[in-house]
């Protein structure tokens, strides 16, 4: 099957002018995205994951290398502006900022927003937006005004509009970052069900080291780079190179490393809180045996 994105190469600099040096800020990326998959990326600030995601939208084109979406290279000397527009159509993005998501006063015009630049009849449209409504669990808010959500609500609100447009991929850029840990499980949900569900794409830029353990793969970023790419497991089963790189591991992770150095062995890759206690336990009964006597 064709990656739903490939990445050659990729280099990207912002000019400057008379006052700031250009900065470059992704250097030689690679990868493929394989549709369906869900992929986190991590990095620290000013890593260059914000540039990529722009670079996917479309939102800036590379100084150099290849991207194709869908199978149509965009940046080849001979696409077109109907392969880019429909590379644009494909690949959306969801931002950090829930009030910068919204465009209208009511909600069920927000989620129509995306499908009515498209030029799509109004039934079709009437159809998909209620669909998306029902995806995202906000039927009962079709007719509410948009200003009185929640942050969590608004960030539902823009991924509806995402699923009525039929994306096959949504590029998050930290679009947890700026809620409270219920409106963040919120949102998690949503974006693992708009994966596992409907198939879409997903690629989730975030801080959070416990929402990345849920991906199929994490891509780590450093200095405009790509420094680590593999499973949840492959990259944080070295703790040791995501600290140099001054990032975090999960703490379920962190622990289980350092109980590892005190002889308690527990393996790295159990990111839920409650597996990772059960395995704590039964390493610590495991060790107690050979001396214990059996009494407990
Ligand atoms: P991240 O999203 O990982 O925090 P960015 O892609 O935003 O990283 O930034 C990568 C580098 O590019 C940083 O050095 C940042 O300062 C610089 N940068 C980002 N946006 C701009 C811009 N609009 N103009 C100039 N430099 C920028
Ligand atoms: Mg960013």
């Amino acid at each position: 099957m064709n990656p739903i994105i490939k990445a050659e190469n990729l280099t990207f600099s912002y000019p400057g002018d008379e006052e700031t040096k250009p900065v470059r800020a992704l250097c030689g990326v690679s990868f493929e995205i394989p549709e369906g998959s869900f992929t986190a990326v991590l990095g620290h600030n000013g890593s260059g994951k914000s540039t990529l995601a722009k670079l996917l939208c479309m939102v800036n084109l590379p100084d150099s290398g290849r991207l194709w979406v869908a199978g149509r290279e965009i940046t080849s000397p001979d696409a077109d502006e109907s392969d880019v527009l429909k590379a644009r159509r494909d690949v959306g993005m969801v931002f950090q900022n829930p009030d910068n998501q919204i465009v209208a006063t009511i909600v069920e015009e927000d989620v129509a927003f995306g499908c009515e630049n498209l030029g799509i009849p109004p039934a079709e449209i009437r159809r998909r937006v209620d669909d998306a409504l029902a995806a995202v669990g906000m039927t009962e808010y079709a007719r509410k005004q948009t200003y009185n959500l929640s942050g969590g609500q608004k960030q539902r609100v823009a991924i509806a509009g995402t699923i009525a447009m039929n994306r096959r991929c949504v590029i998050f850029d930290e679009s947890t970052a700026m809620l409270d840990p219920m409106g963040r499980r919120e949102v998690m949900e949503i974006i693992r069900k708009l994966n596992r569900e409907q198939g879409v794409t997903v690629l989730l830029i975030t801080h959070h080291m416990n929402e990345a353990a849920l991906a199929d793969r994490i891509i780590v970023m450093n200095e405009g780079a790509i420094y680590l790419d593999g499973s949840p497991r492959d990259v944080f089963g070295n703790p040791a190179a995501m600290w140099a790189a001054g990032l975090d591991v999960p703490q379920t992770t962190e622990l289980a490393y350092k109980l590892g150095k005190h002889g308690v062995d527990v393996p790295l890759d159990l990111f839920d809180p409650d597996a990772c206690a059960k395995a704590v336990a039964d390493a610590v009964r495991r060790k107690r045996k050979p001396t214990g006597g059996g009494k407990s």
